[in-house]
């Protein structure tokens, strides 16, 4: 792995936009072997374990590179099983992050099921803020986002400023449709949560997650009867 350098706030937004214009077409594993030459130990991949593809990806291009799951407390039994498999069999390094407080300990001072009564605060005490705190030490950090998943994320950049947390965001597999997703987990034999072969098509905590219908979008499952798309981990 390349030693990076440290760079300013300006530096970054000026690497990320020339970067998002430079790699546009390029394959994911050039944009993520980009990412770790400029960024070095200064970049992670977030994973919320849904699947392991850019984990996957990311091993080839940066062996031992630290992958960051928010273990918001609600996740699903798999999810957890997913994440120590990656951990067993994957060449990466991965780091659990946790919300300051438990979910008893939430409960006790907001009440019970904040995630049904304010979803959105739920989120920001649960992932947003530990996420945000978690990334302190990197300058860049990639996701799995993709722009055929909903219309809140057609315009997803494959490398973008993510300007609220002044960093570089980094979203190798952008461009990738399902049918990309599923060549590539069939072909390398890639980990994904079991959960994925039982009617969900996305998987997030427990609560706020349910089976797609016929038809649905992939992320129709989240937060389902209500306005709430996004955690806010990509606002
Ligand atoms: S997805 Fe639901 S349970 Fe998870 S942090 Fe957000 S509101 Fe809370």
């Amino acid at each position: 792995m390349t030693t990076a350098q440290r760079h300013t706030a300006d530096e970054l937004r000026a690497l990320a936009e020339q970067a998002g214009r430079d790699l546009e077409d390029a394959p994911a594993l050039e944009i993520l072997r980009w990412a770790t030459a400029t960024f070095g130990p200064r970049f992670a991949v977030t994973s919320s374990m849904e699947d392991a593809v850019v984990a996957h990806l990311a091993s080839r291009a940066a062996p031992g590179v630290d992958v960051v799951f928010l273990d918001t407390g609600y996740h699903f039994p798999e999810t957890i099983g997913t994440r120590d498999a990656v951990a067993a069999v994957m060449d990466v390094r991965v780091i659990t992050l946790t919300p300051r407080q438990s979910v008893a300990e939430q409960d006790a001072e907001y009440g019970p099921k904040l995630h049904d009564r304010d979803p959105d605060l739920c989120c920001a005490l649960r992932k947003v803020k530990p996420l945000e705190e978690g990334l302190t030490g990197y300058d860049a950090w990639a996701t799995g986002l993709r722009r055929d998943e909903s219309p809140t994320r057609a315009n997803t950049p494959v490398v973008g400023w993510d300007a609220r947390r002044g960093k570089v965001k980094v979203s190798p597999i952008a461009r990738w449709t399902q049918d990309d997703v599923d060549s590539y987990v069939a072909e390398h034999g890639v980990l994904t949560n079991p959960l994925l072969m039982d009617g969900y098509a996305s998987v997030g905590c427990a609560p706020c997650t349910r089976r797609v219908l016929e038809g649905e979008d992939a992320r129709a499952g989240r937060w389902a009867g209500q306005a709430k798309t996004e955690c806010g981990l990509h606002g």
